[in-house]
């Protein structure tokens, strides 16, 4: 029998009022139950944020030098888990250890600094216009947040929004995604551990429309910050920002790894094989473009082909695996799917292609596929595939390499390969990107700087370091008056001229 896991809301361990649950499994292997989890629908959703409502003035009214140290307390056992929780997030979605690992490290690094922002979280302090008189900024939460994650990084996501949600007075509800509820469920034990007080986080699972929708749509939640598809992203922009509530969007990538002709062939190459093949290509940020200098392709392609043919296709749990599965089978075949497409379009299909579930024991598994001789606008070189699949596309010198590095909807990622300091810096005055790598692929964001997308990959938002203090407060400007008059700001000078 495996194992039923609850809905955690006002503190309480508790099933679905739907009564019904549904079951994980691992996507390696298929018939290997992870357990039951609640399907959650909007009346579980309703006494999740009415907790949090209820929670909301006490949590807020706590200094936030002692909110940080709850998240403090909960970082420290998410380092001494690490090893059993990097293997929770392996069995639950697939990726090798290592790489689940990164996973956890990205929730620890995420609460040491948030931890430390209880301490810090500056407003600015400025001179007024006007004699004996200060003025200042303090922070005030949002109020209560719905966060909203994807399945590709399960314990990264939902930390890297609570953390800074919590420290900052905040607080949450969390759906997350309903392929990995399972390293959810453990970052809230963690959570109740450390002495979240009851109602402060709330986590209910579920699918998307049954749980997800309700908790935009409902009238209590201040604020949706959400990762995940630019459908799902624009359907939630347009529910939530009807309501006028706060909203935060990360979304795809089609993320472009330049290679110059005078690049390090070598780097360029390993860089692309771990950017484009990690996590099987399931992130947001993977290196699933490669736009490469005609004068260096055929080199690039070679090696890329040889490096691909070593790659070892497996269960994440294996320490010979480079690749884990894909997510699901839906998933798998979406992948697939694209291989046909590019195949139809006229791309060169160099290696892969190929479905591995036969052959290792019906997990969902692909093989690494290279596309060449892709044009920009082909579909395989326009839309996120979120699998392991990098379409090559050759072009003439440096403008044109970053004319098709900017084509696309999105723009989270891109990543440059030069040893030309000149080029390589007006690559980056030239890309369109919220994130641009030099001689380093399109993933390894650091969790003190800001991370986030241009264009249709966001809304304008960042997430992470300072960036995610910025989102999760609400801004209040305050003027001290001790000069015993009344001192009115547009009209008494010296400087006048205030806007209201
Ligand atoms: P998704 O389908 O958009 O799902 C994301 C989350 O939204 C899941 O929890 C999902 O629930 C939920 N959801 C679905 N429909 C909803 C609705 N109508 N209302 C409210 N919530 C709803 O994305 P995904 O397939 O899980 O993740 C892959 C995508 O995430 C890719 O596009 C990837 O690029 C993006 N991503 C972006 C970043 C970034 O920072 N820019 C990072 C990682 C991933 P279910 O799980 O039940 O569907
Ligand atoms: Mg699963």
């Amino acid at each position: 029998m495996a194992e039923t896991y609850l809905n955690y809301i006002g503190g309480h361990w508790v099933p679905s009022s739907t009564g019904e649950t549904y079951r994980n499994t691992n996507p390696a292997r298929p018939d290997e139950v992870i357990g039951e989890f609640q399907r959650s629908g909007p009346s579980d959703v309703d006494a999740a944020v009415t907790a949090a409502a209820r929670a909301q003035d006490e949590w807020r009214r706590t200094p936030a030098p002692l909110r940080g140290e709850i998240i403090a307390r909960a970082t420290r056992m998410l380092v001494e888990r690490k090893p059993e929780l990097a293997e929770t997030i392996t069995r639950e979605m697939g990726k090798v250890l290592v790489d689940s690992g990164y996973d956890v490290q990205g929730a620890i690094t995420s609460g040491e600094y948030m931890a430390g922002e209880g301490r810090r979280m500056f407003g600015d302090t400025v001179p007024s216009g006007l004699p004996n008189r200060l003025a200042m900024t303090v922070r005030d939460p949002v109020g209560v947040v719905a966060i909203i994650t994807p399945w590709n990084l399960p314990m990264l996501m939902p930390a890297w929004k609570l953390f800074p949600a919590l420290v900052c007075g905040n607080t949450v509800v969390v759906k997350p995604a309903e392929d990995t509820p399972h390293a959810a469920v453990r970052l809230f034990q963690i959570l109740e551990e450390a002495g979240v007080p009851p109602g402060v986080a709330n986590l209910v699972t579920g699918y998307g429309p049954e749980a997800g929708q309700p908790l935009v749509d409902h009238p209590g939640i201040d604020m949706v910050s959400f990762t995940g598809s630019r459908t799902v992203g624009k359907q939630i922009a347009v529910s939530a920002g009807g309501e006028l509530k706060h909203v935060s969007l990360e979304m795809g990538g089609k993320n472009a790894l330049i290679v110059l002709d005078d690049a390090d062939l070598d780097e360029a190459v390993t860089g692309a094989l771990w950017g484009g093949f990690s996590t099987a290509g399931q992130r947001c940020t993977a290196s699933s473009r490669l736009v490469v200098d005609r004068r260096v392709a055929d080199k690039v392609v070679e090696a890329l082909v040889e490096g691909m043919s070593a790659l070892v296709v497996g269960d994440g749990l294996d320490p010979e695996t480079n690749v884990g599965p894909l997510i699901n089978a839906k998933q798998l075949e979406r992948v697939h799917a694209y291989t046909g497409i590019g195949v139809d379009e006229g791309a060169e299909l160099v290696i892969g292609g190929e479905k591995l579930g036969d052959e290792l024991g019906g997990g969902y598994f692909y093989s690494p596929t290279l596309f060449d001789h892709a044009s920009p606008d082909m579909r395989i070189a326009q839309e996120e595939i979120f699998g392991p699949t990098i379409t090559v596309i050759r072009v003439d010198g440096d403008e044109e390499a970053i004319a098709v590095a900017n084509g696309t909807r999105y723009g989270l990622s891109a990543a440059v390969y030069t040893r030309d300091t000149a080029r390589a810096l007006r690559a980056v005055a030239e890309l369109k990107a919220g994130l641009v790598y030099l001689n380093a692929p399109t993933i390894g964001s650091e969790i003190h700087l800001p991370f986030g997308g241009t264009k249709d990959t966001g809304n304008g938002h960042r997430e992470s370091g300072t960036a995610a203090i910025e989102q999760f407060t609400e801004t209040k400007t305050v003027f001290l008056d001790y000069s015993g008059t009344l001192q009115r700001a547009h009209i008494d000078e010296p400087t006048g001229d205030a806007p209201a």
